[in-house]
């Protein structure tokens, strides 16, 4: 009678962990410099699969070199609760993913607004917009999750969202 019941609860339990496991819901990027498209799915909790992760470091690699790296899954999964919090399916622009050193230093001499030590050369930072929606909402949204660096550029219409410390620039 114990057995049953304990055997009862094991397999509800790990019925309960595989259904959150497996519940998805779809997460779409379109890089604005490559005019390549991705649409993919994430788990409940955020997490990509392998194969969706090989796609999406792809698609955000250094486009100038075609040099590819691991994008920090922490920035995957601040992108999922993004788009959660907005509530929309529209899929994300991309204006700059991964920059490997020798872009970021030639983008850094062109322009003020490029750091040195940019975590774009990580892979723990991504510029961003949503089509059809105020970059300043988007913006209000990034800063609500609290989940690292987030700028604003009005003038250029995108937010830079990273994963480092938590703090606040541009307007
Ligand atoms: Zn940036």
């Amino acid at each position: 009678m114990v057995g049953g019941l304990t055997a009862g609860l094991a397999v509800s339990s790990s019925a309960l962990a595989k259904s959150s496991h497996t519940a998805k819901s779809k997460m779409a990027f379109y890089h604005l410099h490559t005019g390549e498209s991705l649409e993919t799915s994430t788990y409940a909790n955020g997490d990509f699969s392998v194969q969706s992760l090989k796609e999406v470091n792809y698609l955000l690699r250094d486009h100038r070199t075609d040099e590819v790296i691991d994008i920090d899954t922490q920035l995957l999964s601040l992108l999922s609760d993004l788009k959660q919090l907005l509530g929309t399916s529209k899929p994300f622009h991309i204006i700059s993913g991964y920059r490997s050193p020798a872009t970021n230093n030639m983008l850094s001499q062109k322009s003020n607004g490029v750091a040195k030590k940019s975590l774009h050369m990580q892979g723990k930072a991504i510029d961003i917009r949503i089509p059809g929606m105020d970059t300043k909402q988007v913006h209000k949204g990034a800063l609500a999750l609290q989940g690292g660096g987030v700028g604003l550029y009005s003038k250029s219409d995108f937010i830079h969202l990273d994963v480092g410390n938590v703090r606040y620039w541009g307007s």
